[in-house]
C-alpha cells in the first residue's frame, strides 16, 4: 500500500511510532517492578472486593490467556484477568484488576464516553480501512469527493479514540482511589499502582497521536490532490 513506500508517513508518524515504544518499554518494566512487590490479595481477590463493595455481585471474574491481555467485555458484563494478575498477590496484579473493575462500574453506571465507545466500537473497527479504500480509489479515480468521505471517515476514527481517552484515564483514577479506600494497598503502594497504570495510559495516549498524525499525512497527501497527477 502506498504508506509503505512513501518515506514522508514515517516523519511524519515518527514522534508517536517512538512514544509508542517508550511507552510500551514503560509498561513492560513498570509492571515487572510491580510484580516483585507484594499485595495482600491477589488481582481476582481484589477485583471480587471492589465490585462487591460496589454492589457488582453479579460481574463474574475469569481467567484469561496470555500476558497483559487483561479486559472487560461489556458484551457479558465480566471482567477477564490475565494469568499473573489473577493469581499474584502483588501491586501490579491488583493495580490492573482494579482498572478492570473500574470498567466494569463505569458499565454499571452508564458513564457516558464508555457508553458512546461502546456504540462506536463497530464503526472503529472497519473506519480506518473504509477510509484507506475510499481515498485511495477516490485519487486514483481522480474523484475529489470520495477523498474527502474517507478523510471525514478517518477523522471518525480519531475521535473514537480521542473518547476512549478518558474512559481509560477514569478506569485508573477509580482503581487507584478504590485500592486505597478498602485498604488492599498503602500510600507507597498508590505509587507503584500509578507507575503501572499511567503507563499503560501512555500506550493509548500513543496510539491516539499515532492515528491523528496519520490523519494529517492524509491530508496533506491527499486533500486537494486528487485533481493533480501523483507523483507515485
Ligand atoms: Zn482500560
Amino acid at each position: 500500500m502506498f504508506s509503505y513506500i512513501d518515506p514522508r508517513y514515517y516523519i511524519i508518524l515518527a514522534p508517536a511510532l517512538l512514544l509508542g515504544m517508550w511507552a510500551q518499554w514503560r509498561v513492560r518494566s513498570s509492571f515487572q517492578d510491580g510484580m516483585n512487590r507484594p499485595a495482600r490479595l491477589s488481582g481476582a481477590a481484589a477485583a471480587r472486593l471492589i465490585l462487591d463493595q460496589g454492589g457488582l455481585y453479579d460481574v463474574p471474574i475469569e481467567e484469561t490467556p496470555g500476558e497483559l491481555s487483561d479486559h472487560f467485555d461489556p458484551t457479558t458484563n465480566t471482567v477477564r484477568l490475565s494469568s499473573a494478575v489473577y493469581h499474584t498477590r502483588s501491586l501490579s496484579a491488583v493495580g490492573i484488576a482494579a482498572h478492570e473493575v473500574g470498567h466494569a462500574l463505569q458499565h454499571a453506571q452508564h458513564y457516558a464516553p464508555l457508553v458512546i465507545r461502546n456504540f462506536a466500537v463497530p464503526a472503529a473497527a472497519v473506519g480506518p480501512n473504509l477510509a484507506m479504500i475510499l481515498i485511495i480509489v477516490g485519487a486514483m479515480l481522480r474523484f475529489p469527493p470520495m477523498v474527502s468521505i474517507g478523510l471525514v471517515v478517518f477523522s471518525g476514527v480519531v475521535a473514537f479514540q480521542l473518547i476512549n481517552l478518558p474512559v481509560e484515564f477514569d478506569a485508573s483514577a477509580r482503581a487507584k482511589r478504590l485500592l486505597a479506600e478498602l485498604n488492599v494497598v498503602d500510600d507507597d503502594g498508590v505509587v507503584v499502582v500509578r507507575n503501572v497504570l499511567s503507563a499503560a495510559a501512555w500506550t493509548y495516549v500513543a496510539a491516539t497521536l499515532q492515528t491523528i498524525l496519520t490523519l494529517v499525512y492524509l491530508v496533506l497527501r491527499f486533500a486537494g490532490d486528487s485533481g493533480r497527477s501523483r507523483n507515485n
